[in-house]
């Protein structure tokens, strides 16, 4: 007789001082929004003037844990690091962990999403996926992990002037407007994050007062 498989149990966050292991006020604000009503205070690690690690990682995985793991140690508190980026299927998943470099030290996606469009050629196979990883770290070495992803196609020339990075280049599936030409808040229901988030909230966090 088949036997029920007991759930992989997870380790809970309580209500308290969160790190959020990042030196962008952007991404901290994003975050600090989304965990507020779990009675998380969020410090990012650049505040506390944490030293950022290198992301010397081969995978999302590797990169998220690194990140994560040096500021719960260094804080001695939960961190949460998020890292994300774009993967190109004809492009083996390149850019891949290295999506922010290939914008340059100016940070100009346009170059970004040029050199897509140059790398892609003739491909007739456009398809595309936008991964978040996120990793919770305890003080004790404990971490829980969690993937999102959005499945879709690039187009070229890019549209739309919402969003960020490659977002005027990729059309989600089951859409026809590309992320840069889709209202942000649609845009956060469908997101690589948004989906990683909502794992993690299932997993191990509860609203306050219950
Ligand atoms: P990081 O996670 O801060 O290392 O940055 C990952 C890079 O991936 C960003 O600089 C963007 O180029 C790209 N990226 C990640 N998420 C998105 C998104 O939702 N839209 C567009 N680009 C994204």
């Amino acid at each position: 007789m088949a036997r029920k498989r007991t759930p992989l149990s997870r380790r809970r966050l309580p209500p308290g001082k969160l790190v959020i292991a990042t030196h962008n006020p952007g991404k901290l604000a994003e975050i600090s929004v989304l965990v507020a009503p779990f009675g998380m205070e969020t410090q990012s690690a650049g505040d506390l003037g944490l030293i950022e690690p290198e992301e010397d990682g081969a995978t999302f995985l590797d990169n998220v844990r690194i990140k994560a793991h040096a500021a719960a140690r260094a804080a001695n508190l939960p961190a949460l690091a998020d890292d994300s980026g774009l993967c190109v299927a004809a492009l083996d998943g390149q850019p891949g962990i290295y999506s922010a470099r290939w914008a340059g030290p100016r940070k100009d996606f346009r170059i970004a999403m040029e050199r897509v469009q140059l790398a892609l050629g003739d491909s007739l196979d456009r398809r595309a996926t936008f991964v978040c990883w996120l990793a919770l770290a305890w003080p004790d070495g404990h971490e829980e992990v969690f993937e999102g992803m959005v499945r879709g196609t690039l187009t070229w020339p890019p549209r739309g002037e919402r969003g960020f990075g490659y977002d005027p280049i990729f059309i989600p599936e089951g859409y026809d407007i590309t992320f840069g030409e889709m209202d942000p808040d649609a845009k956060h229901a469908i997101s690589h994050r948004a989906v990683a988030f909502n794992k993690l909230v299932a997993a191990c966090l509860r609203p306050e007062g219950t």
